[in-house]
């Protein structure tokens, strides 16, 4: 029992059983984490993100009973959000998915590389999805003005230092929103350490909110076997988004 592993979990809003398309090569159960530092317009998973006290707290034992049933249907367990590494006593929560024995990936917008750098340290982490979210100078405009391009900067540069000392623990994925040409994707791409070449993923505009019943059946994607989840990014897929009212558990076909 971790003392602080608990509050860690609190932070959990929504899980997703089963993923196929969330980590490339892997059967994957994705676990959400309330709350993110940056305010992309283009955010697929805005209530996980701002509003995370709106989608109902899983119980931590749950939770762990559910994933241990399932563990040898699983290649690992993906982390994301919001922006996971603001959840606070996060060690502790990947301390308990360690003794799951699965790997785990961590996906980060990467502006918080002291957190990214103690994960890594600790050996929690098996890979670290970061999303860099355009050159630099765009930081402010992709981010709702969640960041100033010097502070991504210094802090993506930080994460490319950590990524070419442990090249197999990184890799850099890209959304192409509409705000990015062709020459902003081959800016990215200078950026990264060598030897990484950059995921792009597609974008997909969110729906609107007030339409989530069609949005959801819209969003599903063939092998993504849970009801109405869709995550082409490192941010969609919020059960609790889909399922308010029901149990989040039940809701995800637990
Ligand atoms: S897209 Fe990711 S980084 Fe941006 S606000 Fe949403 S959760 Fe945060």
């Amino acid at each position: 029992m971790h003392s602080f592993g608990h509050h860690a979990w609190s932070h959990v809003r929504g899980i997703e059983r089963l993923s196929l398309c969330d980590w490339p090569g892997h059967a994957a159960a994705v676990l959400f984490t309330g709350g993110c530092n940056l305010r992309c317009p283009t955010c697929h998973n805005a209530e996980m993100a701002w509003a995370p006290g709106r989608l109902p707290a899983l119980d931590r034992g749950e939770v762990l009973g559910l994933l241990s049933r399932r563990a040898k249907w699983l290649d690992g367990i993906t982390v994301t959000g919001g922006e996971p590494t603001l959840v606070p006593g996060l060690m502790d929560l990947l301390t308990d998915l360690a003794d799951l024995g699965l790997p785990v990936k961590l996906d980060t917008n990467g502006m918080r590389p002291g957190v990214v750098r103690s994960l890594l340290a600790a050996g929690l982490v098996r890979t670290f999805a970061v999303d860099v979210k355009g050159p630099y100078a765009k930081y402010p405009a992709l981010t709702g003005d969640g960041v100033d391009a010097a502070t991504a900067r210094t802090n993506l540069e930080a994460i490319f230092r950590m990524a070419a000392q442990a090249p197999g623990a990184f890799y850099f994925r890209t959304t192409r929103v509409p705000m990015l040409q062709d020459e902003d994707m081959d800016t990215i791409r200078g950026l990264l350490p060598a030897g990484f070449t950059l995921v792009e993923q597609k974008y997909v505009a969110p729906q609107r909110r007030t339409d989530a019943q069609t949005d959801s059946q819209a969003r599903q994607l063939p092998g993504d076997l849970v009801p109405g989840t869709y995550r082409p990014g490192h941010i969609q897929g919020a059960q609790g988004q889909r399922h308010q009212g029901s149990h989040p558990l039940q809701a995800a076909g637990a």
